[in-house]
């Protein structure tokens, strides 16, 4: 009767006994209390021996009743703790009357289980007992647990995520200073191959690369998914740099095997960027930056399949900062102008066209050249904002030309891929030929191959979007890319622009014959040609034998500034 009674009153959580309750409602209430609880209630005698469980404890522990009363605790021990903890614990039970804490107890059928065990020494009728309460805790730990996955791991490779993998390259760093690199994986073009093949496929493809680059790891090594389409790995194995190059050698031989997935043969260019630890550092941000500049500079460069970050690479990637900046604040500062580049017809000899080409000027950086300042432009998205103050700008410049009476001249402008991707370019379009009250067919829009690669069919209805309005189209470095002349005869283009490198070493070092084949293909499948780069009296005359309709290059002029080209435009056509 007193146990009932010291039950209640230990457990916590403001139970208000009222006094006068008579006995019997207490020892009733108590009753029901340990019968109901979740919590296993364990009593035992001055020397441990089990006097009483609640059918908590035969729940949670599998043994009956018979079972356990009369017996010692001790027989019940998971032996997972040493004996030093039970000593500690007695300790603390009979000096400070109480212990709390988390042990691995072991159930009737022999498993582990965790629990958290509250034990009480009272005194009843001056007699020692002890109660012990305690709550399961395998399914907490297993919600823990996966908490602590969803917080740490990557879902569908179980790998490391960002977060652990800086915490382990923490560790690492301020733990013993041995040599180990960190390479950061990037799966080059990944979007292209989830477009192409499906998000199914995208998935089973970073796991596959995954279990690839793990089949050259060593225990010691860490391997991360840190993004959609990107891997880190802390390599601890190698101790050298040529071992990390004999590494990724053997790496990148297997990655380049064909991969498969869903029979699906797959062309991935895997890249990476290798930082090595140097004793001192002790910053993991540039570990992981400068490896992360490496790959980002392998991706770029497009060459290399890995490549170790040094000065170079490093300057260019300042360069590349401070170029960004320049750029954003160019088109507000009106830094910005077009020069113009006439285009002249074999069988008139009149200009017809010209093309606008834009042009930088810095007051800190001086002359930048578009080959160098249009790819950062379009990594950073500020082409379409550029290609739009170019559209307008020359269409602007044209409207002048015709009023001025330099009449028929069409204007050619190139539009980067982005514009069509992320922009609305066929209402620019529009827009601006109406602001500047110009005819469609004086417009003419260079796109580049690499535009007819993917998300062709939306591409295709913006191309049909824009024919319909008068536009011409024409596929500028014609030859460098991707596409087929096949491929081109599905799409509304009316000429191909053959790329400069066809025509750039002839008569010396080239007979011509690759320009040869792209003029005759090309009027067979009813495109027009022009030739780009034409620099000598040699090249132009063997290209209008050819069949070349149309001819650019510094032959007849380079690109040139608005007044110089109205002057260049009266002298030839007065000289014609
Ligand atoms: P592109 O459209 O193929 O332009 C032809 C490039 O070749 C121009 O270089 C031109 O100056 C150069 N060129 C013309 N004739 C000759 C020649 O006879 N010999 C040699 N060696 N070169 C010649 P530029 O102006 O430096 O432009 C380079 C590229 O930058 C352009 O190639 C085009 O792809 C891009 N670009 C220029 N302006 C724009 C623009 O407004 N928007 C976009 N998206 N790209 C542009
Ligand atoms: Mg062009
Ligand atoms: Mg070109």
């Amino acid at each position: 009767m007193g146990i009932y009674i010291m039950i209640i009153l230990h457990l916590e959580g403001g139970f208000h006994i009222y006094f006068n309750w008579g006995i019997k409602q207490i020892i009733k209430l108590a009753e029901s209390i340990a019968k109901n609880i979740n919590e296993a209630i364990l009593i035992t005698d001055k020397e441990t021996k089990i006097i009483y469980v609640n059918d908590a404890y035969c729940r949670i522990t599998g043994y009956k009743k018979s079972d356990v009363l009369g017996k010692k605790t001790s027989q019940f021990k998971s032996g997972k703790h040493s004996k030093k903890f039970y000593t500690k614990m007695w300790e603390d039970i009979n000096a400070k009357g109480t212990w709390k804490g988390e042990i691995w107890d072991i159930n009737k059928s022999g498993k582990l289980y965790p629990k958290y065990l509250t034990i009480n020494k009272i005194y009843l009728d001056k007699e020692i007992n002890y109660i012990g309460i305690f709550e399961d805790l395998t399914e907490r730990k297993k919600f823990e647990e996966n908490i602590m996955k969803l917080k740490n791991y990557d879902t569908l490779t179980n790998l490391p995520n960002e977060k652990l993998f800086y915490e382990i390259l923490d560790k690492r760093i301020h733990s013993k200073s041995e040599f180990f690199v960190v390479i950061s994986f990037t799966i080059d073009k990944f979007t292209f191959i989830n477009e192409k093949f499906g998000f199914d496929v995208g998935e089973k493809l970073i796991l596959k690369i995954s279990h690839i680059i793990e089949m050259f790891l060593k225990n010691e090594d860490i391997l991360s998914r840190t993004g959609k389409n990107e891997y880190m790995l802390i390599l601890n194995h190698t101790k050298n740099k040529k071992e990390v190059i004999q590494f990724l050698d053997n790496l990148f031989i297997e990655i380049k095997q064909n991969i498969i997935i869903d029979e699906q043969e797959i062309y991935l260019g895997l890249k990476a960027g290798i930082a090595i630890y140097t004793e001192g550092t002790k910053n993991i941000d540039i570990l992981i930056k400068e490896s992360n500049i490496a790959k980002e500079y392998a991706v770029n460069q497009g060459i290399d399949d890995y490549l170790f970050i040094d000065n170079r690479i490093k300057e260019m990637y300042i360069d590349e900062i401070e170029l960004e900046n320049l750029l954003r604040i160019a088109l507000d500062k009106n830094e910005f102008f077009l020069t113009y580049q006439p285009k002249i017809n074999f069988n008139t000899e009149k200009i017809f066209g010209i093309e606008a080409l834009i042009r930088w000027k810095n007051s800190k950086l001086g002359y930048i050249s578009p080959e160098r300042f249009i790819h950062t432009a379009e990594k950073t998205g500020l082409i379409i904002q550029i290609g739009e103050w170019v559209l307008k700008e020359a269409c602007k410049q044209l409207k002048i030309w015709h009023e001025k009476g330099f009449y028929n001249l069409s204007m050619a402008v190139n539009i980067s891929p982005l514009q069509f991707k992320n922009s609305d370019i066929v209402n620019l379009i529009k827009n601006t030929l109406k602001e500047y009250n110009i005819d469609g067919k004086y417009l003419d829009i260079e796109i580049t191959e690499n535009l007819l690669i993917d998300r062709i069919d939306d591409i295709k209805r913006q191309l049909v979007e824009i024919k319909k309005m008068g536009v011409t189209i024409s596929v500028d470095d014609f030859g460098t890319g991707f596409s087929s002349l096949a491929h081109l005869k599905n799409l509304p283009i009316d000429k191909l622009k053959i790329d400069r490198i066809f025509i750039k070493n002839y008569p010396e070092k080239d007979n011509g014959m690759m320009s040869k084949i792209i003029i005759n293909m090309a009027h067979d499948l009813g495109f027009k040609v022009i030739s780009e780069g034409v620099e000598t009296k040699e090249q132009l005359e063997f290209l209008k034998k050819n069949g070349s309709d149309e001819v650019q290059g510094y032959y007849y002029s380079p690109p040139i500034l608005e007044s110089e080209f109205e002057e260049f435009y009266i002298k030839y056509t007065n000289d014609l």
